[in-house]
């Protein structure tokens, strides 16, 4: 099934439609299977989301930045990271942690039930905004906060994600995740991997995925 949650609104983002869909077919030839990943891929307008003197890059396989010293990440990135924890199935309810620019939380809205997305930088959580703002993604809601304590009064939820790099995993996420759900994080300092958390009914399992280059995690708000 790839139905999405938010067909776009009239002529937003189609005269960039078919960069998009030569960005989607660079996916799906790099590995992407997922056909629901790929229709959200194609359906948001990634330029949107970037300054407009990096517009005509925005669908190049690069990550871009976006102010603050902080980066959109690149299109591949961000297909794998939402394809690893779907697996299949259905998102559910969703906690990113790390809005940046709101792409990634674009993409996610696009393919879950109802997202939340934590930024601790105040003037990017701003931008991000402004950058969602015609999209009308009524199933997300931003908040400025640290993401390393999750977000209990929402909790639990089915998938969690993390967009910037965690030298350990946050307990306060692990405990957030409901039995049955999945957690997606950039995991190390230096060098870093994706790692896949799974909770079960007894504890939780754990997989090493690709090498990957996030910006870290920090603690507090700005
Ligand atoms: N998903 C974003 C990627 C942004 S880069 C996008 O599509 O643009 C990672 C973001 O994580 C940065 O904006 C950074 O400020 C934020 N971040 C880092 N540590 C955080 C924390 N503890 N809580 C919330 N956000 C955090």
């Amino acid at each position: 099934m790839n139905r999405l949650k938010h067909p776009l609104p009239q002529g937003i983002g189609m005269t960039s439609q078919r960069t998009r869909a030569r960005m989607v077919e660079r996916l799906r030839k790099d590995g992407i299977k997922d056909e629901s990943v790929l229709a959200a891929m194609g359906a948001v307008p990634r330029h949107l989301f970037v300054e407009e003197a990096l517009a005509s890059r925005a669908y190049d396989d690069d990550a871009l930045p976006i102010g603050y010293s902080q980066t959109i990440s690149q299109p591949y990135v961000v297909a794998r990271m939402t394809e690893a924890l779907r697996a299949g199935r259905e998102l559910g309810k969703v906690l990113e942690i790390g809005t940046g620019c709101g792409y990634q939380a674009a993409v996610l809205a696009q393919l879950a039930a109802e997202v939340y997305s934590i930024e601790r930088i105040a003037p990017l959580l701003a931008k991000a905004r402004a950058n969602l703002r015609g999209l009308r993604l009524n199933n997300l809601r931003l908040k400025h906060a640290d993401g390393n304590l999750g977000l209990p009064e929402v909790a639990p939820f089915d998938s969690i994600i993390l967009s910037a790099a965690a030298r350990q995993l946050p307990q306060a996420l692990l405990q957030q995740l409901s039995p049955g759900g999945r957690m997606i994080l950039p995991f190390g300092t230096s060098e870093q991997v994706l790692r896949l958390v799974e909770r079960t009914r007894s504890g939780y399992n754990e997989t090493t995925l690709d090498a990957v280059r996030f910006v870290p995690m920090l603690m507090g708000v700005e």
